[in-house]
């Protein structure tokens, strides 16, 4: 089992496309760590560096801290599955799992244990003696998977793992990722554009934009606490409301106000106000404010405090939740409300949210401003 440590890496292609450009991470023996962010930012290619099947240009790469940045992809201990699984139609499947070993000279009585032992970690038993034409999808996900595996690699490396399976088989077959990693305890490092998949695998998850890290955390961290407005445009089924505002009181800087950090201040948007933590930033500063559809609370009565009125537009099925997308001064905003809640277009409803869920941009650059470390859920 291993690490992986990334510093300075750059790999740039031959047209001068600067793929990955400046990349630290450290991924911990046995996390699995997903690269995600939207097409062309760079991280197959900063996968494909890893394996070394694309040489860096600049930085380094270390595998159970050993310097691997020069060294054939054959030699770095890793194991790496395909989109689209490459694998060898002419072969068994008992074959196709144990290629990696045969390339290595292993005795045959020894391939075919192997086989039968993988092959019953990843439910492919019966299927040994099958061509991969002859299984389904998800078969052949599973045996690209267990090749992987057989090979003994110190880290595995999947490139859009579950995104040739259709809809249905790409949940079953995320759960049993999720079991299997868990159980081998491998360190894996996974490429997805779907955020979603991203949230409910991954231990860490790494938000790339061109080449470059914008977010580093958990799936808890970067869902509840983005912390530029690019990534919270990504992260969430629902998108999060990102609102321009002003901040309307503010608490000052700590030495001001003598209070300590998280002081609370209001800041205005369309059809009301919102607390907010506004330590630093002046009063009549405008900012974006953040928000998500699940922590807004919509009434249909009158309340005081800071809250934004406004009329229902239209509220759409999620299954058990619903998306209403309420008018307020002519922007929408979207908040999500149980099901069985959900208010008839037209009527006038309050949106209010905690103090710890509204989260402020600046205009210009899209950075967290909330300093403060709300508790995340
Ligand atoms: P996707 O989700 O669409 O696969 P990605 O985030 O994995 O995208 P990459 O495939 O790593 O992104 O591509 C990053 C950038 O490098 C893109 O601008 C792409 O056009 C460019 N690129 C990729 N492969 C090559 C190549 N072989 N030669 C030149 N440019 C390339």
């Amino acid at each position: 089992m291993a690490g992986i440590d990334i510093e300075g890496l750059a790999t740039v292609y031959p047209n001068g496309v600067r793929a990955v450009d400046g990349l630290d991470l450290h991924v911990a023996d046995g996390e699995f760590f997903a690269l995600l962010g939207p097409s062309g930012c760079g991280k197959t290619t900063l996968l494909r560096t890893i394996a070394g099947l694309e040489t860096a240009s600049e930085g380094t790469v270390r595998i159970d801290a050993t310097d691997v940045t020069r060294t054939e992809p054959g030699k770095r201990g890793v194991a790496m599955v395909f989109q689209d699984y490459a694998l060898f139609p002419h072969m068994s499947v008992a074959e196709n799992i144990t290629y990696p070993l045969k390339v290595r000279r292993v005795a045959a009585a020894t391939r075919t244990e192997t086989a039968e032992r993988t092959a019953g970690e990843l439910s492919l038993q019966g299927l040994l003696e099958r061509k991969p034409g002859q299984l389904s999808g998800g078969q052949q996900q599973r045996v690209a998977l267990a090749r992987a595996i057989a090979s003994e690699g110190k880290v595995l490396l999947l490139d859009e793992p579950l995104s040739n399976l259709d809809a249905r088989l790409r949940l079953e077959a995320r759960t049993f990722l999720k079991k299997l990693q868990r159980d081998l305890g491998i360190t894996t490092v996974f490429v997805t554009h779907d955020q979603a998949e991203a949230l409910a695998l991954a231990d860490r998850i790494a938000v790339m934009e061109s080449g470059k890290l914008r977010q580093l955390g958990s799936p808890r961290e970067v869902f509840a606490r983005p912390t530029n407005t690019f990534v919270a445009n990504f992260i969430g089924s629902t998108p999060m409301n990102l609102l321009p505002g002003k901040v309307a009181t503010s608490a000052g800087t700590p030495a001001d106000s003598g209070s300590v950090n998280g002081a609370v201040g209001v800041v205005s948007v369309a059809g009301g106000s919102l607390p907010a933590t506004t330590i630093s930033t002046p009063a009549g500063a405008e900012v974006t404010v953040g928000i998500r559809p699940e922590y807004l609370t919509l009434t249909t009565s009158d309340i005081p405090g800071p809250a934004i009125r406004g009329t229902v537009v239209v509220a759409e099925n999620l299954g058990t939740q619903s998306l209403v997308t309420v008018d307020c001064d002519g922007t929408l905003i979207g908040v999500t409300v149980p099901e069985e809640t959900e208010p008839a277009p037209g009527t006038p409803v309050t949106l209010t949210a905690p103090l710890t869920r509204v989260l402020l941009y600046t205009k210009d650059t899209g950075d967290l401003l909330t300093h403060q470390p709300a508790p995340v859920p």
